[in-house]
């Protein structure tokens, strides 16, 4: 295969001869055809993520989940049987020891790699793992039990997170040619039937240090690495299930009628057409996004997370309002929209379920979010703290009225240090105390909306109607700190906070906090300013 268009048109070939006219015998014979397995290994695919100079196409990750996109709209069981291969190869070449890689490439051209966390006590939380590595003499010996693994049974080499301390995860590479090594249980599970979901037991394995993926402790590390490598490639297989059901939806309505109106033309369908084909669309999107961003080189955690929790709800829904277009026949096992929604629901659960690609996601989102809790407020008592802080933001540049001069206001947003005053600072004599501060330090005076008025205008105004700012140095005086203004200064390096309750929550989210009147403090500043 000379280039990855030639590769993706041999497995669309593949696809549309050797897996779809299957589709349903596979769900119900829970196995894949005799002699597909064979094609998928002389198409080459499955050294399609291993590396060149292991004998390998090395294809882009876009690419990887084309190939996976493409077999799952035939069956989603050989998508996810890739998958499962696709996540453990990079993992190998990522993290592998030459030798592992050596050995494990060239057995992973011909046969699957799986990749091994959950046990029967443990799947979302590894904590309570079982499994654990004793070193001896300079070599590792395996004990436990991994369940439920993608391809478990068929693949013939696993990595293993295991415990190699109480609180120490590592992973391994065992084989199926291992003394000690055997499968165990396969589970019933109610969709992806095509392929096993299956048990490795390990009982006394012993391997080599060339053997551990990574280092020691870094388990958990490559565990989730793994997940990233796997969820945007089910976000392919979810977008593959999806183009199956449009088809299916489509045909469907273009054909029946009922009374003299076929389906396709009420509206009632119409919407369920769009439905599908926006879901379908929107997961592909945002899982060739996680890929662009694994070409680039860019972190892609949060959007392959994205492409299976958004994806794996979108086939679900897809793949039912497909089965409802086709009323009673859509409800029979002799079409495929009620096993399609079977394998869609796989990945709610399967590489970490939505409830955790909801913490995740929303974890990666607020990683930029200060929180009141990040800063811990030292009292200040006398200001000697913080002058150095005004010395070294200190500017030369003259205030204006802010009144008369909205240009002024206009560079709020760039000021190094910000006098931000509240309804506990709307005095005349601690506006002009304020004044004479914020010329002296060549600050800027902000304030917030109850101070918009013949004093200042809505150009100075902060909080969320405001500016946002990031000074060097923010001195709030009289504000309380409500949510709606904190969260357009947090991004201050440091936050003074000047407020005569002691419990104000505007201490929360400050570095020093000053209790008293803005008077007293404005007095004592220009004070030591001179
Ligand atoms: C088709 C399929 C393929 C799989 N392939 C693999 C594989 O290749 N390798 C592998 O290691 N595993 C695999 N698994 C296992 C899968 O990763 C686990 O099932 C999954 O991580 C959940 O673990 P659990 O089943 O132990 O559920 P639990 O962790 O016991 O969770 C039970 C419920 O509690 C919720 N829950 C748990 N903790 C929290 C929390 N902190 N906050 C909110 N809710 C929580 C979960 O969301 C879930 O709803 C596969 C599973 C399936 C279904």
């Amino acid at each position: 295969m000379t280039n990855e268009t030639e590769l993706l048109q041999a497995v669309q070939q593949l696809a549309d001869k050797d897996v779809a006219p299957f589709d349903l015998q596979i769900d119900r014979q829970a196995k894949l055809p005799n002699g597909l397995f064979q094609k998928i290994v002389d198409l080459g695919l499955l050294k399609a993520k291993i590396p060149k100079e292991y004998d390998g196409l090395d294809v882009s990750a876009m690419t990887a989940g084309k190939i996976v996109n493409i077999l799952a709209k035939a069956n989603a069981s050989v998508g996810v049987m890739l998958e499962g291969h696709y996540k453990s190869c990079d993992q190998l070449a990522k993290y592998g020891t030459e030798a592992a890689k050596k050995r494990y490439f060239a057995w992973g051209a011909q046969a699957i790699l799986g990749f091994s966390n959950t046990e029967p006590e443990s799947g979302s939380d590894p904590s309570k793992h079982q499994s654990y590595a004793v070193e001896k003499d300079g070599r590792w010996i395996i004990n436990g039990d991994k369940v439920m693994i993608t391809n478990g049974t068929l693949a013939q080499v696993y990595s293993v997170n295991v415990k190699t301390g109480p609180d120490e995860y590592s992973v391994f590479i065992v084989d199926k040619g291992m003394p000690g090594f055997s499968f165990g249980y396969v589970e019933k599970f109610i969709g992806l039937r095509g392929i096993p979901c299956g048990e490795v037991v390990m009982d006394q394995i012993e391997v080599g240090p060339e053997n551990m993926l990574g280092k020691r402790g870094q388990g958990l590390e490559i565990a989730n690495n793994a997940h990233d490598d796997a969820r945007y490639l089910m976000g392919a297989v979810l977008t593959g299930i999806q183009e199956h059901a449009l088809d299916i939806a489509k045909n469907y309505a273009a054909k029946r009628k009922s009374g003299n109106t076929l389906l396709k033309d009420m509206q009632v369908t119409q919407y369920k057409i769009t439905k599908i084909a926006t879901n379908k669309e929107l997961t592909r999107l945002v899982y060739q996004e996680a890929a662009r961003l694994k070409d680039a080189g860019l972190p892609y955690m949060e959007q392959s997370a994205m492409a299976k929790c958004f994806g794996s709800k979108a086939a679900v829904e897809s793949c039912d309002l497909t089965l409802q277009i086709m009323g009673g026949y859509g409800y029979s096992a002799e079409f495929a929209p009620e096993h399609l929604i079977r394998d869609a629901r796989a990945m709610e659960i399967a590489e970490g379920t939505l409830e955790k690609m909801y913490t995740e996601i929303s974890n990666a989102e607020m990683a930029d979010v200060a929180v009141a809790a990040d800063r811990q407020p030292a009292d200040l008592t006398d200001l000697d703290p913080i002058l150095p802080l005004l010395e070294a933001a200190k500017t030369t540049k003259s205030t204006v009225d802010a009144v008369t001069s909205p240009s002024q206001a206009a560079s709020l947003p760039k000021a190094k240090i910000v006098l931000a005053l509240g309804r506990g600072a709307n005095k005349p004599e601690t506006i002009a105390l304020a004044k004479q501060a914020a010329e002296k330090l060549g600050a800027e005076i902000g304030v917030t909306r109850p101070l918009v008025g013949p004093n200042f205008n809505r150009g100075q105004q902060l909080g969320v109607n405001g500016h946002k700012i990031k000074p060097d140095v923010l001195i709030n005086l009289g504000i309380a700190g409500a949510p709606q203004y904190t969260m357009t200064t947090d991004k201050a390096k440091t936050i003074v906070s000047v407020n005569t309750n002691p419990n104000a929550i505007v201490f929360e989210g400050s570095d020093y906090r000053y209790v008293g009147s803005a008077e007293d403090f404005l007095k004592q500043l220009l004070n030591r300013l001179g």
